[in-house]
Protein backbone atom coordinates (compact mmCIF):
# COMPACT_ATOMS: atom_id res chain seq x y z
CA UNK A 1 0.00 0.00 0.00
CA UNK A 2 1.30 3.20 -1.23
CA UNK A 3 0.53 5.29 2.22
CA UNK A 4 2.50 7.94 1.10
CA UNK A 5 1.31 8.44 -2.04
CA UNK A 6 0.77 12.42 -1.94
CA UNK A 7 -3.00 11.72 -3.64
CA UNK A 8 -3.88 9.43 -0.65
CA UNK A 9 -3.24 12.32 1.83
CA UNK A 10 -5.01 14.89 -0.43
CA UNK A 11 -7.86 12.26 -0.19
CA UNK A 12 -7.85 11.81 3.30
CA UNK A 13 -7.43 15.49 4.00
CA UNK A 14 -10.77 16.29 1.81
CA UNK A 15 -12.56 13.04 3.22
CA UNK A 16 -11.77 13.96 6.67
CA UNK A 17 -11.08 17.47 6.87
CA UNK A 18 -14.05 19.36 4.54
CA UNK A 19 -16.44 16.06 4.85
CA UNK A 20 -17.66 17.91 7.94
CA UNK A 21 -20.68 19.71 6.01
CA UNK A 22 -23.62 18.36 6.23
CA UNK A 23 -24.98 15.69 3.51
CA UNK A 24 -27.93 17.73 1.88
CA UNK A 25 -30.90 17.50 4.21
CA UNK A 26 -30.18 14.32 6.29
CA UNK A 27 -28.48 14.07 9.74
CA UNK A 28 -25.23 12.75 8.60
CA UNK A 29 -22.59 14.33 7.15
CA UNK A 30 -20.52 13.92 3.75
CA UNK A 31 -17.78 11.91 5.55
CA UNK A 32 -20.08 9.44 7.16
CA UNK A 33 -21.69 9.13 4.03
CA UNK A 34 -18.69 8.40 2.06
CA UNK A 35 -17.79 6.08 3.81
CA UNK A 36 -21.37 4.54 4.92
CA UNK A 37 -21.27 3.97 1.10
CA UNK A 38 -17.70 2.68 0.19
CA UNK A 39 -18.86 0.06 3.53
CA UNK A 40 -21.64 -1.30 1.61
CA UNK A 41 -19.77 -1.20 -1.52
CA UNK A 42 -17.46 -3.30 0.31
CA UNK A 43 -19.91 -5.88 1.85
CA UNK A 44 -20.60 -6.79 -1.51
CA UNK A 45 -17.39 -7.99 -2.82
CA UNK A 46 -17.84 -5.17 -5.05
CA UNK A 47 -13.94 -5.14 -5.90
CA UNK A 48 -11.74 -1.76 -5.30
CA UNK A 49 -12.84 0.35 -8.07
CA UNK A 50 -16.26 0.35 -7.06
CA UNK A 51 -15.16 0.81 -3.51
CA UNK A 52 -13.37 3.63 -4.76
CA UNK A 53 -16.04 4.80 -6.86
CA UNK A 54 -18.57 4.71 -3.60
CA UNK A 55 -16.13 6.57 -1.20
CA UNK A 56 -15.33 9.24 -3.61
CA UNK A 57 -18.65 9.88 -5.37
CA UNK A 58 -19.78 12.80 -3.66
CA UNK A 59 -16.32 14.60 -3.95
CA UNK A 60 -17.75 17.09 -6.32
CA UNK A 61 -19.75 18.31 -3.27
CA UNK A 62 -16.41 18.77 -1.00
CA UNK A 63 -14.95 20.49 -3.98
CA UNK A 64 -16.89 23.22 -4.84
CA UNK A 65 -18.41 26.15 -2.01
CA UNK A 66 -22.00 26.08 -2.61
CA UNK A 67 -23.25 25.47 0.47
CA UNK A 68 -24.27 22.50 2.28
CA UNK A 69 -27.50 21.65 0.33
CA UNK A 70 -27.73 23.86 -2.78
CA UNK A 71 -31.06 21.98 -3.97
CA UNK A 72 -32.51 23.80 -1.43
CA UNK A 73 -31.35 26.91 -2.67
CA UNK A 74 -32.77 25.52 -6.31
CA UNK A 75 -29.21 24.72 -7.59
CA UNK A 76 -27.82 21.83 -9.34
CA UNK A 77 -24.53 21.83 -8.47
CA UNK A 78 -23.62 18.99 -11.23
CA UNK A 79 -21.76 17.85 -8.45
CA UNK A 80 -21.28 14.45 -10.29
CA UNK A 81 -19.00 16.36 -13.40
CA UNK A 82 -17.27 18.24 -10.73
CA UNK A 83 -16.67 15.10 -9.14
CA UNK A 84 -15.33 12.93 -12.30
CA UNK A 85 -13.19 16.30 -13.57
CA UNK A 86 -11.59 15.98 -10.35
CA UNK A 87 -11.21 12.73 -10.04
CA UNK A 88 -10.36 11.94 -13.75
CA UNK A 89 -6.52 12.89 -13.15
CA UNK A 90 -5.80 9.97 -11.02
CA UNK A 91 -8.30 7.39 -11.86
CA UNK A 92 -9.69 5.76 -14.68
CA UNK A 93 -13.23 5.11 -16.13
CA UNK A 94 -13.95 1.85 -13.86
CA UNK A 95 -13.73 4.57 -11.24
CA UNK A 96 -14.74 7.67 -12.43
CA UNK A 97 -17.83 6.83 -15.10
CA UNK A 98 -19.91 5.58 -12.32
CA UNK A 99 -18.90 8.28 -10.36
CA UNK A 100 -20.03 10.71 -13.18
CA UNK A 101 -23.28 8.67 -13.89
CA UNK A 102 -24.77 8.20 -10.58
CA UNK A 103 -27.13 11.18 -10.70
CA UNK A 104 -28.19 9.55 -14.35
CA UNK A 105 -28.47 6.73 -12.65
CA UNK A 106 -30.90 7.95 -9.85
CA UNK A 107 -32.99 9.41 -12.80
CA UNK A 108 -32.83 6.05 -14.72
CA UNK A 109 -34.18 4.06 -11.71
CA UNK A 110 -37.00 6.53 -11.29
CA UNK A 111 -38.01 5.32 -14.52
CA UNK A 112 -37.49 1.80 -14.58
CA UNK A 113 -38.24 1.13 -10.96
CA UNK A 114 -41.31 1.86 -9.09
CA UNK A 115 -40.50 0.97 -6.05
CA UNK A 116 -37.70 3.46 -6.26
CA UNK A 117 -38.94 6.96 -6.08
CA UNK A 118 -40.36 6.28 -2.58
CA UNK A 119 -37.63 5.49 -1.23
CA UNK A 120 -35.55 8.59 -2.16
CA UNK A 121 -34.35 10.79 0.51
CA UNK A 122 -36.13 14.58 0.82
CA UNK A 123 -33.16 15.90 -0.47
CA UNK A 124 -32.43 13.22 -3.08
CA UNK A 125 -36.67 14.62 -4.47
CA UNK A 126 -35.97 17.80 -4.15
CA UNK A 127 -32.40 17.49 -6.18
CA UNK A 128 -34.08 15.12 -9.22
CA UNK A 129 -36.55 17.69 -10.50
CA UNK A 130 -33.28 20.22 -10.56
CA UNK A 131 -31.70 17.10 -12.75
CA UNK A 132 -34.29 16.66 -15.16
CA UNK A 133 -36.58 14.44 -13.46
CA UNK A 134 -36.97 10.55 -14.29
CA UNK A 135 -35.54 9.61 -17.74
CA UNK A 136 -37.35 9.42 -20.78
CA UNK A 137 -37.49 6.02 -22.79
CA UNK A 138 -35.08 7.45 -25.25
CA UNK A 139 -33.05 8.81 -22.36
CA UNK A 140 -33.34 4.78 -20.29
CA UNK A 141 -31.94 3.15 -23.83
CA UNK A 142 -29.11 5.64 -24.35
CA UNK A 143 -28.16 4.62 -20.21
CA UNK A 144 -28.24 1.60 -20.61
CA UNK A 145 -25.64 0.91 -23.62
CA UNK A 146 -23.30 2.91 -21.65
CA UNK A 147 -20.24 0.25 -20.55
CA UNK A 148 -20.74 1.63 -16.55
CA UNK A 149 -24.37 1.75 -16.39
CA UNK A 150 -24.80 -1.24 -14.22
CA UNK A 151 -21.66 -0.28 -12.02
CA UNK A 152 -23.34 3.69 -11.69
CA UNK A 153 -26.72 1.66 -10.19
CA UNK A 154 -25.21 0.02 -7.90
CA UNK A 155 -23.14 3.07 -6.81
CA UNK A 156 -26.39 4.77 -6.61
CA UNK A 157 -28.53 2.10 -4.53
CA UNK A 158 -25.55 2.37 -1.94
CA UNK A 159 -26.17 6.26 -2.21
CA UNK A 160 -29.23 5.73 -1.13
CA UNK A 161 -28.61 3.41 1.66
CA UNK A 162 -26.12 5.35 2.93
CA UNK A 163 -27.55 7.67 5.30
CA UNK A 164 -27.90 6.38 8.84
CA UNK A 165 -27.19 8.34 11.45
CA UNK A 166 -24.46 7.19 13.53
CA UNK A 167 -24.04 4.02 12.00
CA UNK A 168 -20.67 3.18 13.08
CA UNK A 169 -17.81 2.48 10.02
CA UNK A 170 -14.00 2.40 9.35
CA UNK A 171 -12.53 5.38 9.08
CA UNK A 172 -10.43 6.62 5.58
CA UNK A 173 -7.47 4.78 6.22
CA UNK A 174 -9.52 1.48 6.12
CA UNK A 175 -10.73 1.85 2.72
CA UNK A 176 -7.29 3.50 0.92
CA UNK A 177 -5.78 -0.09 -0.51
CA UNK A 178 -8.84 -0.22 -2.47
CA UNK A 179 -7.89 3.60 -3.36
CA UNK A 180 -4.56 3.07 -4.05
CA UNK A 181 -5.25 0.13 -5.79
CA UNK A 182 -7.10 2.06 -8.52
CA UNK A 183 -4.76 5.11 -8.58
CA UNK A 184 -3.06 5.54 -11.95
CA UNK A 185 0.82 5.28 -12.20
CA UNK A 186 2.01 8.68 -11.27
CA UNK A 187 3.28 9.21 -14.33
CA UNK A 188 0.27 7.79 -16.61
CA UNK A 189 -1.90 9.71 -18.06
FE1 LIG B 1 -24.31 10.53 -2.30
Amino acid sequence: MRVTDPRLVELADIIDGKGHGQYGLSDINQRQHALQAALLAEQEDAGAALVTAALLHDIGHMVHDLGHDPAAAGIDDRHEELGHDWLVRWFGPEVTEPVRLHVAAKRYLCAVDPTYFGRLSRDSVTSLALQGGPMSPAEVAAFEALAEHAAAVRLRRWDEAAKVKDLPTPGFDHFSPYVAACLRAPDAR
